[in-house]
């Protein structure tokens, strides 16, 4: 069995758009609801992650690790990062922001710093990501957030720090 080469991916649509969608897709009672609805019912969790997955890969190159960092990343997915950063590069990354393990793409955090800046969400980047949750690999990071599971994904270094991108997180 081949092993699975992750290269840097460069989100297909803009940063604006993406945080358009977030909003309309922001957890509320309806979402909890529906979340717990589609749990319960293992057919139609598969039917809604396969759908899940189809939409985030083509847009942002998702790997399902089910705990979407995206919101606080400029919406550049941090697991298409060959060595998986989730708190920013390596000191690999060259002066040009390319990506240290493939020259040909530009740095997954080049690429999100770029994004949040321009769309004046640059602090996002200064919060700290938890380690991934590897049993939630291939689960879908739609129903974990409507269901609360993104609780402290990302914190703030100061715990009463109350960073605009954790609004309504707690
Ligand atoms: S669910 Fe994980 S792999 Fe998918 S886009 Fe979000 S951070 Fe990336």
């Amino acid at each position: 069995m081949g092993v699975e080469r992750i290269r840097p991916f460069r989100p297909r649509i803009p940063a604006f758009l993406a945080y358009a969608l977030h909003a309309l897709l922001a957890e509320n009672a309806f979402y909890r609801r529906l979340a717990a609805y589609v749990e319960r019912r293992p057919v139609l969790y598969r039917w809604f992650t396969a759908g899940e997955r189809v939409t985030k890969e083509r847009l942002f190159g998702c790997r399902m690790c089910g705990q979407c960092a995206l919101p606080t990343t400029g919406y550049a997915c941090p697991m298409t990062c060959p060595k998986q950063l989730r708190n920013g590069p390596c000191g690999g990354v060259s002066p040009d922001g390319s990506c240290e393990v493939d020259r040909t793409q530009q740095c997954v955090w080049v690429t999100a710093w770029t994004r949040a800046k321009d769309a004046g969400r640059d602090a996002d980047l200064d919060l700290l990501q938890r380690p991934v949750d590897n049993r939630q690999w291939t689960r879908s990071s739609w129903i974990n957030y409507w269901q609360g599971r993104d609780e402290g994904l990302a914190v703030a270094y100061d715990d009463d720090d109350p960073h605009p991108a954790l609004a309504g997180r707690r």
